[in-house]
């Protein structure tokens, strides 16, 4: 899309908390989704244009997920795309045509999208893309920027690099962990990946940038976790100095894998109840079923 390409929106289409696929005609890295987590709108940017991921966890809801890297972004057209439609949002009638009126917030904008973000060679610059749009509008210190992010690029030094300005801007880190023990998260997450390389993970993050923990708990095959997962899972996510908390969500949409035909809700008081614990154990929990 070049800048000059006029935003064709859904004709009065009300954007809802599951609609997460709404592409805006010729936009390709840009989009606005009604996050419940953010109870507003959030304006994701996409830097997994091929919907590629080193992961390939069982709920993912990203379309013909392949195992993979990224490939390259246009950075000149991904800042125009995020120039009109935070032009769109603010300045123009998105609100009023396609949100809901007790979601009409711009809450935040999220480095998401279809695959893990820190996987792109570009995820650098397109974070100093994203800022320069932020300060082009004023929303500095405003509005909420989330890297949303499965951690496993922690290690590499322009990645830390990135979450540093990413924290200067009044930034966050949304840090996947869904399981405490190795089997439970080959089992979810499908890589293999020891809860100490988490630690280290999680602890290098910590170190750059205000980190939360996202979980996701759900059931898989009929079945919940059993006590020993969670007690896997609590003793792990307790034990993480410097986070802020965790945001606990269940299932809202269906998952897009075959493996997902397996997952089902947890029902409410399961989750009500799993919060209560990890909350006696000192953690901030936000909690989303
Ligand atoms: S890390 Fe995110 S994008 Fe990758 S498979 Fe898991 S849910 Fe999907």
């Amino acid at each position: 899309m070049r800048s000059s390409e006029p935003l064709v929106l859904p004709d009065d289409q009300q954007l809802t908390p599951k609609d997460h696929n709404l592409a805006f005609d010729g936009f390709q890295y840009v989009y606005p989704v009604v996050s419940r987590r953010a109870g507003g709108v959030s304006v994701g940017v996409n830097l997994s244009p091929n919907n590629a991921c080193n992961w390939r966890c069982v709920y993912c809801q990203v379309p013909q997920l392949q195992r993979g890297a990224p490939t390259p972004v246009d950075l000149a057209q991904l800042e125009a795309e995020l120039a009109a439609m935070l032009r769109e949002i603010l300045q123009g009638d998105f609100m009023r045509h396609h949100v809901a009126p007790d979601m009409r917030r711009l809450s935040d904008i999220a480095l998401a999208g279809n695959g893990e973000p820190t996987l792109s060679p570009q995820f650098a610059d397109a974070v100093d893309t994203v800022l320069r749009q932020v300060d082009a509008f004023g929303l500095r210190g405003r509005l909420r920027i989330v890297l949303i992010t499965n951690g496993s690029q922690m290690h590499r030094e322009p990645v830390r690099d990135a979450l540093r300005r990413l924290a200067a801007a009044g930034g966050e880190v949304w840090f996947k962990i869904d399981r405490g023990s190795t089997e439970a998260i080959h089992r979810v997450n499908q890589v293999r990946l020891t809860p100490e390389r988490l630690r280290l993970q999680v602890a290098r993050a910590v170190a750059c940038c205000p980190t939360w923990i996202q979980t996701c708990m759900f059931c898989l095959n009929g079945a919940l976790p059993d006590e020993a997962e969670l007690d896997a899972y609590l003793d792990l996510v307790g034990g993480l100095p410097g986070i802020q908390g965790v945001l606990l969500y269940g299932i809202a949409r269906p998952p897009m894998q075959e493996e997902g035909k397996q997952v089902a809700p947890a029902s409410d008081a399961w989750m009500r109840r799993l919060a209560d614990r990890m909350r006696a154990r000192g953690l901030a929990v936000q909690l989303y079923c």
